[in-house]
């Protein structure tokens, strides 16, 4: 896990029933999946000059009012990122999209279909406070996914659909036992209490994503929660071995 930036913002915007009045200093993590021959970043993160001065780099964006946006270090600072060989975005808000302008510009990015879609229609941008300024310059190279997606042919990293929170969001599961929730939760503790942000796409099919997520925490995996500061630590994570390895 990498360190994609910071937001701060109010409790009760991103787990409904909490404090309104109380900030929160939230992680915004990105992931880099190893393999023998692949480097995959799951998301990327703020744009550095979002978090530099977010009133002039996204043009004084209304959906970004409630937010204090900050990061210690751009992820190429941390990762060679010429080194890296596939995109996934679990979708396309500018905490986890900013960053794709830090990449080279031949990467492929993989995305679900139907939030690629949401992303360049004038409607769904407005109800989804998408951005467009993160993903406009990538369209030439959006791989657009359908669905649950076998990423590499051998089962090893899964893209599952798991809207709600946009129209396409997905998860990534990495082997048996690990899975990079995105924000289908933005706490660990929303896979069981369903106390999701106060605002969603369609936070009914939100809850049904929580429940397959939670399903897969049930039978052992490691979900990781979108932006639980009590839970995302920077650094290597273990995959545990699947119990039929
Ligand atoms: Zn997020």
């Amino acid at each position: 896990m990498l360190d994609g930036g910071h937001f701060t913002s109010a409790a009760g915007i991103w787990r409904s029933g909490e404090d309104l009045d109380r900030q929160v200093r939230f992680p915004i993590p990105v992931y880099l999946i190893e393999t023998a021959t692949e480097r995959i970043l799951i998301d990327t993160g703020l744009h550095p000059g979002a978090a530099a001065d977010a009133e002039s780099h996204y043009g004084g964006a209304e959906s970004l009012r409630a937010f204090r946006l900050e990061m210690d270090a751009g992820i190429d600072e941390q990762v060679d990122l010429n080194t890296v060989t596939k995109v996934v975005l679990t979708h396309l808000h500018f905490d986890h999209a900013g960053g794709l302008a830090l990449l080279p510009p031949s990467l492929p990015v993989f995305i679900q279909r139907r939030e690629w879609e949401a992303a360049r229609d004038r409607a769904a941008i407005a109800r989804n406070f998408y951005l467009p300024r993160d993903y406009e310059a990538i369209s030439e190279r959006v791989i657009a996914i359908d669905g649950d997606h076998d990423l590499l042919g051998d089962g090893a990293v899964r893209l599952l659909l798991t809207p709600g929170h946009t129209p396409g969001h997905q998860s990534v599961q990495v082997g048996e036992r690990l899975v990079i929730g995105g924000d289908v939760t933005h706490f660990a503790s929303g896979l069981d209490d369903h106390r999701l942000p106060i605002f969603g796409d369609d936070l009914d099919a939100q809850r049904a994503s929580a429940e397959r997520l939670r399903a897969l925490r049930d039978a052992g995996a490691d979900v990781r929660p979108g932006h639980d500061p009590a839970v995302l630590r920077v650094g290597p994570l273990a995959i545990p071995p699947s119990p039929v390895d």
